[in-house]
């Protein structure tokens, strides 16, 4: 009996290293496709739960990294990368380094490992372990680095999460990945904000979210008016809501901050930076030029 090209032994075989709350959910995605896993953690146990579901588990990185050509690594930071990898042999292998990291490292670690006569890709997970191997969930993958890689295993790839490939620069996963979790902070300082200006009164948080949740929605699109305006150059093109009244108007937000007894220390740095703006004699733009304004001069900390 010959194998078809969707038969379970026909899927391509892979090693994971690393068993935490992602590793594990990759695993079980790849396990539930079909594909043949082994899988190494340095804390055995965690591995070991992966066996019960039909994973292979291998006693040292090592080992796990001879198995099998396709090795995903996701590992808490860069440092547990270099010391899970420090005595596998790379020679020949495909490594798909799915643990978060800044460009920088992900530049070196692609380096290292093509020094090491190994092809690599980094990625970036957006997604947390329950929407991974749940193709409705919207997760997906930032990749970067070998494209020839990110070709040959992009079906294997897309079994987890969504695959988004960036571009052959190594460091571009990560950049995109951490570019998109920086908005989210900021998303969040403004969203616990405003819970805490509603917290002592008689508003429920669970009827204050939908609103809450609608007016970001509704905000969101303006992204693409800033991105016209930074390719343009031309920030007096489609102004929305002029800097000089948005600066008065975060002194509205300032008093009533004070008066609901909340400290404003999540916003006045994005205050801030508006009124230098202003101070520029830039009032009449849209916000859009404080994006420049963070932008350090070369040599500077
Ligand atoms: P966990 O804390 O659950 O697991 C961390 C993993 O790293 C474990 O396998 C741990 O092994 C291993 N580890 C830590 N230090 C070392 C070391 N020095 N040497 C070898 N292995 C080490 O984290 P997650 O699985 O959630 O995260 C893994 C990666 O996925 C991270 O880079 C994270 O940023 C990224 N990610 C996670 C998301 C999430 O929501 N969980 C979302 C998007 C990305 P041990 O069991 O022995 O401690």
């Amino acid at each position: 009996m010959t194998d078809n090209a969707s038969s379970p032994r026909s899927r391509t075989p892979l090693t994971v290293l690393g068993a935490g709350a992602m590793g594990s959910a990759l695993v079980r995605a790849w396990l539930a496709a079909g594909h043949p896993v082994t899988v190494w953690n340095r804390t055995p146990a965690r591995a070991e739960a992966l066996a019960a579901e039909g994973a292979a588990v291998a006693r040292s990185a090592a080992e796990a990294v001879a198995a099998n050509r396709l090795v995903i690594v996701c590992l808490l930071d860069d440092a547990s990368v270099g010391s899970a990898l420090e005595t596998a042999d790379l020679t020949g292998r495909d490594i798909v380094d799915l643990t978060t990291g800044t460009p920088a490292e992900g530049r070196t670690r692609a380096a290292w490992a093509e020094a090491c006569g190994a092809r690599f890709l980094d990625g970036g997970i957006m997604a947390v372990p329950p929407m991974i191997g749940s193709p409705d969930s919207g997760a997906y993958v930032f990749y970067s680095g070998s494209s020839a890689l990110f070709e040959e295993h992009r079906d294997t790839l897309a079994v987890p999460a969504g695959t988004t490939y960036v571009g052959t620069d190594p460091g571009f996963a990560a950049l995109h990945d951490v570019a998109l979790l920086s908005a989210m902070s900021g998303m969040f300082a403004g969203v616990f904000h405003a819970f805490a200006l509603v917290r002592h009164e008689d508003i429920a948080p669970k009827d204050f979210a939908p609103l809450l949740e609608g007016w970001l929605k509704a905000m969101a699109g303006l992204v693409h008016n800033a991105a016209d305006q930074l390719e343009s150059g031309d920030f007096h093109r489609n102004v929305v809501s002029n800097a000089a009244m948005q600066a008065t108007g975060n002194g509205t937000l300032l008093r009533t901050a004070e008066e609901q007894g909340v400290s404003a220390e999540l916003l006045t740095p994005y205050m801030v930076l508006m009124d230098r703006l202003v101070a520029a004699g830039r009032g009449d733009e849209d916000t859009t030029g404080m994006v420049d304004l963070l932008l350090k001069a070369p040599g500077t900390n």
